[in-house]
């Protein structure tokens, strides 16, 4: 699939924390718009930002060039109005894009954190290019808390292939979430948003999470599943005989399953708190 690829300059890349975010974070920070992995299930597709585009979700980036002078202007605003800065990266894109690989405007934003560091960061993204980072990483969680939290939608990769085709394959995040959680930094499987998986996916992640996050199309596509509808997810999911999983309680039932396996305090399920300290 082509993508269109387009530097831009951002007026601010810090945006106040509304909605689904509002439980903890003050930020979301995305180094880039648009994401080349266009999930079929993803929210942001919903949203005004590709409501007024002509070309299709997936099929453009924008990179804002110029977001780490961006972020250390803006942080040092906040500060001085003793703000707290606890940063979601990121909320309507994936901060380890394809061409993050050369741009490199993430590993500038974090080098930028480690000079002017916020008081928590959760790093969200489907990528192993992540762990290209972990040496920035290790030393910014010696300023403040950090957490990279990792997607695993399920462990079935035909499953995959059918809700999100063009993202990273499931065991080459398993890798890389193993890598993270055992170079030290905070390690977060996030089931987000829950598709089938196997009875084993819990074995899977055993040994190689500080925390598990579950959330569901039902409940975390920031309109309480109406995104989700508009996108045609009952649909897609009954297409191939998987209603069951979209339930209503599905949250509830995962949970649950998840819970057999791990400590209580381990699994934390959408509307719960922002991270607390590992
Ligand atoms: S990776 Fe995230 S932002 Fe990108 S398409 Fe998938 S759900 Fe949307």
């Amino acid at each position: 699939m082509p993508i269109e690829m387009k530097d831009i300059i951002s007026k601010k890349i810090l945006n106040e924390a509304k909605g689904y975010l509002d439980i903890g974070y003050t930020h979301s920070l995305n180094p880039y718009s648009g994401c080349a992995f266009s999930c079929r299930y993803c929210y942001v597709r919903e949203m005004p930002i590709q409501k007024f585009k002509d070309t299709p979700w997936g099929e453009w980036v924008e990179i804002k060039t110029n977001a780490a002078e961006n972020y250390q202007n803006e942080v040092i605003k906040l500060r001085q109005k003793n703000k707290p800065i606890k940063i979601f990266m990121s909320s309507a894109t994936d901060p380890y894009q394809p061409i993050e690989r050369k741009a490199a405007l993430t590993r500038r934003i974090l080098e930028a954190m480690l000079e002017t560091p916020p008081d928590l960061l959760q790093i969200q993204t489907r990528s192993p290019l992540i762990t290209r980072d972990l040496d920035l990483i290790l030393k910014l969680k010696k300023t403040c808390d950090v957490l990279v939290s990792m997607t695993i939608e399920t462990d079935r990769e035909d499953i995959k292939q059918i809700f999100s085709p063009y993202a990273p394959g499931i065991k080459l995040r398993l890798r890389a979430l193993r890598e993270i959680y055992e170079s030290g930094i905070a390690a977060q499987a996030s089931i987000s948003p829950v598709l089938p998986f196997t009875p084993d996916f819990p074995k899977l992640l055993n040994g190689i999470v500080d925390r598990i996050w579950i959330d569901t199309l039902n409940i975390g596509d920031g309109s309480m599943g109406k995104r989700s509808m508009r996108l045609g997810m009952p649909e897609l999911f009954a297409a191939y005989g998987l209603s069951d999983w979209y339930r209503g309680d599905i949250h509830a039932r995962v949970e649950k399953y998840f819970k057999k396996s791990f400590p209580h305090a381990m699994i934390n399920v959408s509307k719960n708190e922002a991270f607390p300290k590992p």
